[in-house]
């Protein structure tokens, strides 16, 4: 215990997973101390931050005692041991609220744990909190929350970026050591990016989505944000594979070592620069930012090649189409009768389903599910969501002809770094902020987002990298290559 800086306190808190993991595993720290320490840092900041919806510190201290005691016993213990995990609060968790930041949904208490949950679990981790989001994993701040906005730990007066703002915040302000968010069309590789952070959105298919409450059933993907691109891997190993309850999980989906070949490293690879994410609207600062990374990749050995992915200016309209129409189907359930909030107004079954939703979800939610209904309904479905799909088709053969040449896409996360709560009022300005993101999920293919640097006024850059269907482990190794090199990852918010 000796070694590690201040080891009852905040530095702990810093420290990258699997180094925590190693120390605790070996006992020169124990889950308890870190558990405790984190929780000294939730108690500290949450008045400022808002990141988490819940956390309960009994709960949590239980737990690391139980993995305390697995330790000294010599009992094996999992990939997570002992470590203080964050899980977004649209992920189902036995026994604890699981709110999606929505009123309608305030008191759901789920009978069971999600996948992705029972593995954290089966790994040993221990889960703190459940984190703040925009309701239904629905915008791209976290200022969509019933629950109250969740502020940028590098500037409070920020947003964190969404829908994952919490997870983001979270980890990149020591009030977890890892966490989960969900990406439907962003929501872990843009806050992960503007929190300073690592962000991973796995191959669609890959994470088992039982549990997660559905948003845009044919774009989420749940996945991991760490403080490192190992720790990425590390929690790859937990929560990928086949589940057999999720009928869109990847049935051949066989265990692959995430960690195998981050060292890999750069040398010979073919690196594509997509001209369509360069263009109008993205902040000279963030281009700058690219550019030096990309010039970095070069010197470490890897080509730079110039590809178009053409239909990109089509990427925000589809998206918007096609994840609020899926989102009207999937929050028909939200009726007062089967799910959370029920109006005591109601007179009749009619008017309890619309007063119960017209009092449990918030405006973002109901624009979305009335442009959603729009684009379903019979007269529009063709010009619309059949559009949409048609046009969707074409963003996979964007990148299937990019595959041909390169081995991985290098773009921004966003266009900007984080801007001020309350500086996006307007729908279309907040969803036009999610151009270089949402492609990923239209062709479903992994993205990462990995600290590239900071604006002069200190805000976190992040480095977007995308690559094949199922190539996490060459993303991860790439991912790493620039991480080993640079010190983005090292720099800390201060503590507000
Ligand atoms: N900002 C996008 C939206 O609002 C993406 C959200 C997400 O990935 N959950 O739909």
């Amino acid at each position: 215990m000796s070694d590690v800086p201040d080891a009852g306190g905040s530095e702990m808190c810093f420290m990258p997973g699997h180094q925590l993991k190693d120390r605790i595993v070996a006992r020169e720290i124990t889950s308890r101390q870190l558990t405790e320490a984190v929780l000294g840092r939730i108690e500290l900041l949450e008045p400022g931050l808002n990141a988490y919806v819940s956390f309960n510190r009994d709960a949590a201290l239980a737990r690391a005692d139980e993995i305390d005691r697995k330790i000294s016993t010599g009992e094996p213990t999992g990939a997570l041991a002992g470590l203080p995990v964050a899980v977004k609060d649209n992920m189902c968790t036995k026994g604890t609220a699981t709110t999606c930041a929505s009123r309608i949904l305030e008191s759901f208490i789920p009978p069971y744990d999600a996948t992705v949950v029972e593995r954290l679990l089966a790994a040993d981790a221990v889960i703190v909190g459940k984190t703040n989001m925009d309701e239904f994993a629905m915008g791209s701040s976290t200022e969509n929350s019933a629950f109250g906005v969740t502020h940028n730990p590098w500037d409070l007066d920020c947003i964190p970026g969404g829908s994952s703002g919490g997870s983001a915040a979270a980890v990149a302000s020591g009030e977890a050591t890892s966490a989960l968010g969900s990406d439907t069309g962003g929501s872990i590789r843009q806050p992960a990016a503007f929190c300073g952070v690592v962000g991973l959105k796995p191959t669609y298919g890959r994470v088992s989505r039982y549990g997660l409450v559905a948003y845009g059933s044919s774009l989420d993907p749940i996945g991991p944000i760490t403080r490192a691109v190992r720790d990425c891997a590390v929690m790859m190993n937990v929560i990928a594979g086949h589940d057999p309850l999720d009928s869109t999980s990847y049935p051949k989906d066989i265990f692959a070592d995430y960690t195998a070949e981050l060292d890999a490293g750069v040398d010979g690879l073919k690196i594509g620069i997509p001209k369509e994410y360069f263009s109008e609207g993205l902040d000279p600062e963030i281009a700058g930012a690219i550019d030096q990374a990309t010039r970095l990749y070069e010197r470490l050995g890897a080509r730079l090649v110039d590809i178009s992915l053409p239909h990109t200016p089509y990427a925000i309209a589809a998206y918007y189409i096609i994840a609020t129409a899926e989102a009207s189907s999937n929050l028909a359930r939200y009726d007062g009768v089967h799910y959370g909030h029920r109006s005591d107004k109601g007179d009749d079954i009619i008017s309890l389903y619309s007063r119960s939703r017209s009092e449990g979800f918030g405006d973002e939610v109901k624009r979305r599910i009335v442009l959603g209904t729009f684009a379903l309904s019979t007269g529009y479905y063709d010009a619309y969501y059949m559009k949409a799909s048609k046009v969707r088709e074409l963003f996979r053969r964007d990148f299937r002809t990019a595959w041909e040449q390169v081995d991985c896409v290098v773009s921004p996360a966003a266009p900007t770094a984080a801007f001020r709560i309350g500086e996006k009022t307007d729908p279309l300005q907040m969803y036009l902020s999610d151009i270089y993101t949402v492609s990923a999920n239209l062709a479903g293919i992994p993205g990462i987002t990995i600290p590239a640097g900071f604006t002069s006024r200190g805000l976190p850059i992040g480095l977007q990298i995308m690559a094949k269907p199922f190539d996490e482990r060459r993303l991860l190794s790439i991912a790493y290559a620039f991480e080993r090199e640079t010190d983005h990852h090292l720099r800390r918010p201060e503590a507000k």
